[in-house]
């Protein structure tokens, strides 16, 4: 039998991440996977295929709508090849979980294929084509989430779907009624939208993005209507039937009417669920909460104290750079390091466009604790590299304490605001003023120049092109 200095669960990216991290700093590593391919969901059904879906129907959508106005004649109808886009997602993803197994090779971990399961707190079964047994003294569950539906619901996977099959789709939608006005709903619903489809959002709470800041869901809202989306948020849903090729949902709505929607297809994404199926997790001494997720403490470690759990399948926000980070975390624990995460400054992105990023707190959150705080908010489209492309859509908005200026949450909607995101982490972490932020030199022309003016709005009102 084998025997390791650590096993991991899983190799989405909190598993595999935590694997090169473990090697690096000289433990002999395993890695278990299910699935042929290593990477999770993330790599293979997750953010890779979706970012892919929404560059291609982006690119679709600007040939259509905006090439004219750039002085792009294309002679003919410009037409969407679904096959060819979704082929081309696919090779993204192949390329993407190669280079996985590249690293994994390169760092010297064992990779096993087939399903983990605890024979208790030192020893895991796998099973693949066949059956091994190893040993590890350390093991890390990675295994990650899955989609989670409503008890009345019969995924069929056919016209009642979720992520994973929006990803692949053979053809493009008429109507597209989206369950859940979050993340997968609204990136998904997008690809669909700007291919052709009608796309309902039907959303329990009373607004889109709900665990945002209030101002994004509103912006957000305002410009899913202008590109003609149907949303309708505060609306209860009770059933969902399937028809031949016809899905009827019915909700309620404020009032108590009952609403209905008739579609061709119906995309469930109200949330994922943490996943140990399989696991047998209380063969280890593991302890899961009512929620299932895996149970931790401050050091990421379970109720049996050489089992640790990381990424999805435990507490706080379902995403991928989450899970790294606590992969990273766990090894340097193992290693006998002193790591530490600042959960308050982990990014939270919707890929739609505009794109939509968050950090640190929000209005609501910083009411709710009776913080004393300033805004200071500036247009996308004052920048001259706003009219420049034509995405004149969204805001930055800087939340900062009212007394000692430090920026406590920054919240953005607009062009290329994923990576924009990146210069507000920054500042958080080294506990920077908006002041600080306002005196940095921003190139220009350039989408972040909204950030200094943010910054300049928040410190004294003196935003400079307003
Ligand atoms: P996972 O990636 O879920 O990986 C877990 C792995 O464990 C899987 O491969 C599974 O097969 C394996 N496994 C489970 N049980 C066992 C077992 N018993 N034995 C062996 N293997 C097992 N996040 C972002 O940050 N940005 C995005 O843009 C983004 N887009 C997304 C788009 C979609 C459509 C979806 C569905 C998710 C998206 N996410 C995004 C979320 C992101 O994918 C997850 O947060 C991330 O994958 C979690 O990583 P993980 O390592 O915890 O688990
Ligand atoms: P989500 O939590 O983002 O959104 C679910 C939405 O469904 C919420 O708005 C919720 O209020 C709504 N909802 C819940 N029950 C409902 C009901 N009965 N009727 C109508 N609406 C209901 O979840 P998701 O969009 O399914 O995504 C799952 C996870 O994957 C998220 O945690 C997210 O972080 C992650 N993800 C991240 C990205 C990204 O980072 N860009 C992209 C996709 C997914």
């Amino acid at each position: 039998m084998n025997s390791y200095d650590v096993a991991i669960i899983g190799s989405g990216p909190g598993g595999y991440v935590a694997a090169i991290r473990c090697a690096q700093l000289g433990m002999k590593t395993a890695i278990i996977e299910k699935y042929a391919t290593l990477g999770g969901t993330c790599l293979n059904v997750g953010c890779i295929p979706s970012k892919a879906l929404l560059d291609s129907s982006h690119h679709y959508e600007d040939a259509v709508k905006h090439f004219e106005e750039h002085g792009i004649d294309i002679p003919g109808e410009i037409k969407v090849n679904l096959k060819q886009m979704i082929d081309r997602k696919q090779s993204v993803v192949d390329q993407t979980t190669g280079g996985i197994d590249f690293l994994m090779k390169k760092n010297n971990i064992d990779v096993y294929q087939g399903l983990g399961s605890f024979k208790d707190a030192t020893h895991i079964l796998i099973k693949g084509d066949k059956e091994e047994e190893i040993e590890a003294k350390n093991t890390i569950i990675a295994t990650g989430s899955k989609p989670s539906s409503l008890p009345f619901i019969n995924i069929d996977k056919e016209r009642i779907i979720t992520s994973t099959e929006a990803l692949k789709l053979k053809e493009i939608p008429k109507h597209l009624i989206v369950i859940g006005g979050g993340v997968i709903g609204l990136e998904l619903g997008q690809v669909y939208k700007r291919l052709g489809a009608e796309v309902s959002v039907v959303e329990y709470m009373d607004r889109i993005i709900p665990t945002m800041d209030s101002g994004l869901s509103k912006e957000l809202n305002k410009v899913l209507k202008k590109q003609k989306f149907s949303i309708n948020a505060s609306h209860k849903v009770k059933s969902v039937e399937r028809k031949g090729d016809e899905v009827i949902v019915k909700a309620d709505n404020k009032k108590g009417e009952e609403v209905e929607f008739k579609g061709d297809y119906c995309l469930v994404s109200v949330g994922r669920r943490p996943y140990t199926d399989g696991l047998n997790a209380e063969a280890a001494g593991v302890k899961l909460n009512d929620r299932g997720q895996v149970e931790v403490n401050e050091h990421l470690q379970t109720s049996a104290s050489n089992i640790y759990a990381i990424g999805d399948v435990v507490k706080g926000a379902m995403l991928a750079h989450k899970a790294e980070e606590e992969g990273v975390f766990v090894a340097e624990i193992l290693a006998g390091q002193k790591p530490h995460i600042d959960y308050n400054l982990i990014p939270g992105v919707v890929y739609t466009w505009p794109e939509v990023a968050s950090v640190g707190k929000t209005e609501e959150q910083l009411k709710d604790t009776g913080v004393d705080y300033k805004v200071g908010q500036f247009p996308m489209r004052a920048l001259g590299r706003s009219r420049a492309s034509m995405d004149l859509d969204g805001f930055v908005k800087i939340l900062a304490d009212k007394s000692t200026d430090e920026i406590l949450g920054v919240h953005m909607i607009g062009a290329r605001a994923a990576d924009m995101i990146a210069e507000a982490v920054v500042a958080m972490e080294y506990r920077a003023s908006a002041e600080d932020v306002s005196r940095m030199s921003h190139a220009h022309p350039t989408f972040t120049e909204a950030i200094k003016e943010a910054a300049l709005a928040a410190t004294d009102d003196r935003a400079l092109h307003v």
